[in-house]
């Protein structure tokens, strides 16, 4: 891959094609915009917003009918009819909402959409009921606290600011609907409600960043490895999975895949290591391997703690060739640390290799036993190597 598109991998975010616009404060660039977050951090994501919005759905039905008695007691009679069909049609859409939530599991897509059409309906009853009555709805217990009530709902959710302000901007321009149609939207009132939605929506925007923020921190945290700060095990394993389907995909359109190349590390006798020096030495140890492998590898490569003291390098775009070379610095990195016991003697320390290139349409368990047999190969060949065929 080309210098110029190299790319920094950040956890929660896509391998490939991360959008990534440098003029924007980090904490920003992750919660923007769900371009660039990972497949794995969507359905994370998904089913935070599924479940609550379950519950804030699951309320608006329960609301809608209640509400009703309210009216029963507050509103003057001739309204009734029109309440009653709008609140009957509203309570079917709620229901029928609920309905697809409970059978949309991790499908971002789908749950956003209901969450918009959950925050929305209310407000297309109100408008509706606005353009039945007319300005006597201005009256009506409690009907012109909806819009409000919704733009401070957003805030329930862990939303990406695109997808809050898409939501409250809606909002605000129904309820600049209604306003006009009633004939206030240009009165002093009418600019006061436009403000305070707009304030409100900046609170709940701000909510929103630091729900999503804190989500992908939690993300960050279950995925790293603490003593190394590498990836873990799982969550390598998947990106590999979402490469190894990117390149089907682009097999199967008829595209050339572009090559992916694994490595397999194994540190060699660190059990010795761990007895003659003691146990942090042997963390060290572990940590300074893994600064050699962020240090040869670029950013646009995966690289993992897989067990105890076996490490795994993913590299995109990389052939076989670069793959060997890549292998080759990282056993002269290790050749050349620096590592002391407690009273100072030099800690040597050296790693065994297996190098593959997944190949067109085998399975990923597969490409992942021949680099583990390869690396194997290069403990028999006597260790401080590196094997790339069988
Ligand atoms: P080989 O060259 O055949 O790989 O020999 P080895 O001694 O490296 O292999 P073995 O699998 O027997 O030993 C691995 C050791 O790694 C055993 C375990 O105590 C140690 N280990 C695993 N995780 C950690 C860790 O987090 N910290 C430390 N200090 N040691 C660890
Ligand atoms: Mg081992
Ligand atoms: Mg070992």
């Amino acid at each position: 891959m080309p210098h110029t598109e190299r790319r920094r991998f950040s956890l929660g975010l896509k391998l490939r094609n991360p959008w990534h616009p440098r003029w924007l404060p980090a904490s920003l660039r992750d919660t923007l915009s769900n371009r660039h977050h990972s497949h794995d951090f969507n359905c994370a994501r998904s089913e935070y917003l599924r479940s609550r919005l379950v519950f804030v759905a699951s309320a608006f039905f329960l609301l809608v009918p209640l509400w009703f008695l309210v009216d029963l007691l507050l509103l003057p009679r001739g309204h009734t009819l029109e309440l009653l069909i709008g609140r009957s049609l509203l309570m079917l859409s709620l229901a029928f909402v609920l309905y697809r939530l409970l059978r949309s599991r991790q499908n971002l897509n789908r749950v956003r959409n209901l969450l918009a059409a959950t925050l929305l309906l209310p407000l297309i009853f109100y408008a509706a009921l606005a353009w039945a009555i007319g300005p006597s709805l201005g009256s009506l217990a409690g009907y012109n606290f909806i819009p409000l009530l919704l733009v401070a709902f957003i805030s329930v959710f862990p939303l990406t600011l695109i997808e809050g302000f898409g939501v409250g901007f809606a909002v605000c321009l129904l309820e600049a609907f209604v306003l006009y149609h009633l004939g206030e939207l240009t009165s002093i009132a009418g600019l006061q409600e436009i403000w305070l939605l707009g304030t409100v929506l900046c609170i709940s925007l701000w909510a929103n960043h630091s729900q999503v923020s804190a989500l992908m921190r939690l993300y960050r945290q279950a995925s790293m490895d603490s003593l190394t700060g590498l990836l873990n095990r799982g969550v390598l394993l998947e990106q590999l999975d979402d490469l190894q389907i990117q390149r089907q995909e682009a097999l199967s359109e008829g595209r050339a895949a572009p090559p992916v190349c694994l490595l397999m590390f194994d540190l060699d006798r660190f059990k010795k290591i761990n007895d003659s020096y003691g146990h942090s030495i042997g963390d060290h140890v572990l940590q300074e391997f893994a600064s050699i492998l962020r240090k040869e590898v670029r950013k646009s490569d995966l690289v993992a703690r897989y067990g105890g003291e076996e490490f795994m390098a993913v590299l995109p775009g990389a052939t076989k060739e670069a793959a060997t070379q890549i292998a080759e610095r990282i056993l002269q990195g290790c050749a050349h640390a620096d590592i002391h016991a407690h009273d100072g003697q030099p800690v040597p320390f050296t790693t065994s290799i297996g190098i593959t290139q997944l190949r067109d349409q085998e399975s990923l368990d597969s490409a992942l036993q021949r680099v583990d047999q390869r690396l194997y190969a290069a403990k028999h060949q006597g260790r401080n190597c590196f094997i790339d065929a069988d």
